[in-house]
């Protein structure tokens, strides 16, 4: 049951870390069944579903919904009026698409870097490199703020790989927190008494683990976790 599963994850969860609930390719009714335990937070990857479930769902007010997918430049009009943080910006073409897209409709959008932090060749994301660069040209972007970091670990049942993927997202908050107050857009990170570990005891936001790998990531540091089939059932695609 959805609100089963609800209930028991958050339970489970340390308090500083916010479940989103993934409800890509799932119907509506699955969405008000986690909202009737008490979800607050959604996640879809698709412009248009996301589209149509915030259409359909107009009545509860208080859901957030965050945004997972690749995003197009052309289909920010059907995502960034709608969405209280775009966790997928994987180039600085995005990047900048959003912050035009924000200048013109007056909307400061929150949006996570998302990282390549897996082996997958095909995975989309910013580099460390590519990170520090952009820290690094003291860019602004007036109209984004750059609330932490999302990355994807490798599809796979060997932990010690898991744990790699996971920390080179921590060494990339450590180099945001490197340039806290020096650049581009970066709010103080908040701090997480809930994290243990050892030498960071402040993290931007840190979305990472999903319904296979989720506890390998709190234990680590995630301060957001992105869980779809384990709380919905497998996906109809
Ligand atoms: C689909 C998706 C998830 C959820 O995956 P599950 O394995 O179903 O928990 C998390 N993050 C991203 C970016 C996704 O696309």
């Amino acid at each position: 049951m959805i609100a089963d599963k609800i209930i028991e994850l958050k339970q489970e969860l340390p308090s500083g870390v916010k479940l989103v609930a993934v409800s890509k390719f799932h119907p509506v009714e699955a969405i008000i069944e986690a909202y009737m335990a008490g979800q607050r937070v959604f996640a879809e990857s698709r412009p248009q579903e996301l589209e149509r479930k915030v259409k359909a769902l107009a009545a509860y007010e208080d859901i957030k919904w965050h945004f997972i997918g690749h995003l197009q430049t052309n289909k920010l009009k059907m995502v960034l009026p709608y969405v209280s943080l775009v966790e997928s910006v994987d180039s600085i073409h995005l990047l900048e698409a959003i912050d035009y897209w924000g200048s013109l409709n007056s909307k400061v959008t929150d949006i996570l870097l998302e990282c390549h932090i897996s082996d997958e060749e095909t995975k989309q994301g910013f580099s460390y490199k590519e990170v520090e660069a952009l820290l690094q040209s003291s860019r602004t972007f007036s109209n984004v703020r750059i609330r932490g970091l999302m990355g994807m670990a490798d599809f796979t049942c060997d932990e010690n790989i898991i744990r790699r993927d996971f920390q080179r997202l921590l060494d990339i908050n450590d180099l945001l927190y490197a340039y806290t107050g020096i650049s581009v857009n970066l709010p103080i990170p908040e701090q997480n008494p809930e994290v243990t570990v050892s030498g960071r005891d402040r993290l931007y936001e840190i979305s990472m683990g999903m319904s296979e790998d989720y506890p390998i990531a709190v234990e680590m540091g995630a301060t957001m976790v992105r869980i779809g089939s384990l709380i919905f059932g497998e996906r109809q695609y």
